[in-house]
Parts: C-alpha cells; sequence; structure tokens
C-alpha cells in the first residue's frame, strides 16, 4: 500500500496488515477499535450530518478512542501525518495540533 501523507488514511480505514507495516509496534499489532464501525471516526460518507449530529457522533467516537488497544500507536501516527479530519485517538486535528505543540514545548522546556 502507498501511503499518501498529504491526505492521510485514517486507522479505522486501513487493514490491519497495513497497520502492521505502518506503525511496526514490534509486538501484535493490536486491532483499533474504530475498524468496527469506520464512519463513527471518519463521518458518514453519503450523508451530510448536522453540527449537532456532528458533536453527538465524535463525543462518542472520542469514548470508542478510550478503550482502543492501539490508542497510543494511533496518536504517535497522528502527530506525524497531521490529520485534516475526523477523529484520531480521541481527539480532533485541531485538537492534536494543539497538543503536539504543548508537548514538543514541554520536551523543550
Ligand atoms: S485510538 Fe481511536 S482513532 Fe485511533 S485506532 Fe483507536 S479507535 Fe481508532
Amino acid at each position: 500500500m502507498a501511503y499518501n501523507l498529504n491526505r492521510p488514511l485514517h486507522p479505522a480505514r486501513m487493514s490491519l496488515a497495513d497497520l502492521e507495516t505502518l506503525w511496526q509496534s514490534g509486538d501484535e499489532t493490536p486491532l483499533p477499535e474504530c475498524t468496527y464501525d469506520p464512519e463513527l471516526h471518519t463521518g458518514p460518507r453519503l450523508t451530510i450530518e448536522s453540527a449537532e449530529e456532528r458533536a453527538a457522533r465524535e463525543a462518542v467516537a472520542r469514548d470508542v478512542c478510550l478503550t482502543c488497544p492501539a490508542l497510543r500507536l494511533c496518536e504517535l501516527y497522528a502527530q506525524r501525518v497531521r490529520p485534516t479530519s475526523g477523529i484520531w485517538a480521541g481527539r480532533t486535528p485541531a485538537e492534536l495540533t494543539i497538543h503536539s505543540t504543548a508537548s514538543e514545548e514541554l520536551e523543550v522546556a
């Protein structure tokens, strides 16, 4: 699989084989919780959701991330590829950017 880091693929849309290749976790690659219902994390493909529907969906997606065995791997991946949509490791792309910046500032301090 060829990865386009300008348009990163969400873990929910990847096969386990692709995740093993991409994350190279060393141990057995954990199966992301989002693979069971990808649209929960990426949004609906065929319909347009209201702001309220989106907020509700994202709240559930965040809860699912908290139980995901791949959370840390996903977070590291998301920080690298800088997604522009979806919920990744319990965060929106904007929240990932803020979290990354805060982490980098802590490392420098
Ligand atoms: S942390 Fe969330 S977005 Fe990341 S792989 Fe797990 S369920 Fe999917």
